[in-house]
């Protein structure tokens, strides 16, 4: 649904209804960490958890990123964690919360809040977790991951790269599978911080 007009520039995560993601969830949760990080990890939306919380990246994927972090020796108080979309949107299953993917539409909607970050931030290099982030930071409904996978870009003056969300790499169902996208994801946190 469009936004209306005097909803287009909200001034908090908490009067946005620029989408309905905010009818269903139980409070935006915004980006958290330094301030002025020169790395800025950016997911796709909150999960369960992260909904309950009000902090990004709390829940299993926020564990698995924080194993991926510390193997690639980065500091998780130095960078600043978001997502690409602040409210959590799910489906009912049974008495459970089931993650759906926001549409294009959310995602532009939202951008306005992860642009409103990187200006605040200004990081030089942003690793993209997922599709939906990479989606956000190039604001291109049409990109797919594998064809950025693990390779910087730069963009206006920053570093851009893309890997796997951590919940991905709990959910693909092969031990191998899920091995190796962890591993993706430490490889990109070490090019990442090479690029520093
Ligand atoms: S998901 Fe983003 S754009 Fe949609 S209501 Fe929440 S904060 Fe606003």
């Amino acid at each position: 649904m469009k936004a209306k007009p005097e909803q287009q520039r909200p001034h908090t995560l908490d009067e946005c209804r620029r989408c309905d993601l905010w009818r269903n969830a139980t409070q935006p949760v915004g980006g958290l960490g330094a301030r002025h990080a020169k790395l800025m990890l950016v997911g796709e939306q909150p999960g369960d958890q992260e909904d309950l919380s009000g902090k990004p990246f709390v829940g299993p994927a926020g564990d698995l990123l924080d194993e991926a972090l510390e193997a690639a020796g980065i500091d998780r108080r130095q960078v600043y964690i978001t997502n690409a979309v602040k409210h959590f949107k799910w489906e009912p299953r049974g008495k459970r919360r089931m993650h759906k993917t926001p549409a294009q539409k959310e995602v532009a909607a939202c951008h306005y809040w992860l642009e409103a970050e990187l200006e605040s931030v200004a990081p030089d290099v942003i690793v993209a977790l997922g599709a939906t982030a990479l989606k956000s930071i190039l604001q291109s409904g049409s990109v797919a991951l594998k064809d950025y996978m693990g390779q910087a870009v730069e963009r206006d003056g920053r570093w851009i790269i893309a890997t796997y969300h951590p919940a991905y790499a709990l959910r693909v169902p092969s031990r191998e599978a899920r091995a190796a996208a962890r591993q993706a994801i430490v490889d990109a946190l070490l090019e990442a911080k090479g690029l520093l």
